[in-house]
């Protein structure tokens, strides 16, 4: 995933693209709309970032479930007894 960030301004894109084409679209919206189509003297770029962290940002969702399903079946059998 590719995000747009303009260093003069302080923002990046309110979305991370998935191909980078659409983020240097949103490299050229920026530059025409703050900056009268010229590129930024403190520099902009784009760079990769991962997926937007999901759930509590330390396990992505499935391996949250998997996890929540395990301790209901280890409580479960504690309390079976
Ligand atoms: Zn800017």
């Amino acid at each position: 995933m590719y995000l747009y960030t303009c260093h003069q301004c302080r923002t990046q894109a309110s979305a991370r693209r998935t191909d980078r084409a659409a983020s240097e679209d949103d490299q050229q919206d920026h530059r025409d709309a703050a900056h009268g189509g010229h590129a930024p003297l403190d520099g902009d770029g784009i760079r990769r970032v991962h997926h937007p962290a999901r759930g509590d940002g330390i396990l992505p969702r499935h391996s949250c479930l998997a996890a929540l399903v395990l301790l209901a079946l280890v409580l479960h059998s504690c309390w079976a007894r």
